[in-house]
């Protein structure tokens, strides 16, 4: 799954093919995008320029000089591939972007989850989401806000795109680990020094990223706990375990993560 890094990159990808371009024709090219973005919806964006593309979260928003914005999120495995419009379409090709330079750019996605909405100037093109982990605002007193009301534990709390937008399940196991805190711990329980610990951490884990494409293995070396289950901790030496909160895997040390 595309993490914040991975997505980041991304966005830059899209901005440098498609930053103040005209749009030609937006192509619909699955029917699962296809029953939340019908072909007249598709047709009325022909001819709109592409002011201002931004990253919220893992959303992606292109901003269109008529006051309209397209939403997209990569989910699982979807990604942007920018080619020319007389080439042929991308393999797992979703949905593509003609532009009056020629510039074709596709959204690609095996799994076939991603979401592409388009929004009027009216409306609000985003749920609330909470402040970017590199936003100054994230803090570890705005943490213990965030988590005052909060039952159960802090590794769910940290997927919670209210809390902190964009993190997703592989970088906060790796947060916790980073900051010693048990991903079973109770989120409105942890102390100011613990928050201080996690923000950092969780600031460290998204900035050592690589910011490359996610499929590629080399990364899972890097990671100290995700996925490792049954193999040792680097720190300390003892095992890793997996367990399920809410309904996600989640990997941990059970001896140097306390709770
Ligand atoms: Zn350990």
């Amino acid at each position: 799954m595309p993490e914040l890094p991975e997505v980041e990159e991304a966005t830059g990808r899209l901005r440098s093919a498609a930053l103040g371009k005209t749009i030609v024709r937006l192509r619909i090219l699955h029917p699962a995008l296809a029953r939340r973005f019908p072909a007249r919806a598709a047709a009325a964006v022909a001819g709109a320029t592409i002011q201002r593309i931004e990253r919220r979260g893992k959303h992606q928003l292109l901003h269109l000089d008529d006051g309209r914005t397209l939403v997209v999120h990569f989910r699982m495995t979807g990604d942007w591939e920018v080619g020319r419009v007389e080439e042929p379409e991308p393999r797992f090709a979703r949905a593509a972007l003609d532009l009056t330079d020629g510039t074709r750019v596709t959204l690609t996605d095996p799994r076939a989850l991603a979401t592409l909405t388009l929004h009027d100037a009216q409306s609000a093109p985003l749920p609330a989401l909470g402040p970017e982990a590199n936003d100054p605002a994230f803090t570890a007193e705005y943490l213990g806000q965030a988590l005052a009301a909060r039952r159960g534990a802090i590794k769910p709390a940290l997927l919670d795109q209210r809390v902190v937008a964009g993190l997703g399940n592989i970088y906060a196991a790796e947060a916790l680990w980073r900051a010693r805190i048990s991903p079973r711990a109770s989120a409105r329980a942890l102390s100011l020094e613990r928050r201080r610990r996690l923000v950092r951490a969780i600031r460290d884990v998204l900035d050592r990223a690589p910011g490359g494409r996610y499929w590629i293995g080399e990364r899972e070396a890097r990671w100290k706990v995700y996925d490792r289950e049954g193999k040792a901790c680097p720190r300390c030496g003892a095992r890793i375990r997996r367990i399920t909160q809410a309904g996600r895997s989640t990997y941990y040390c059970p001896r140097c993560q306390r709770s």
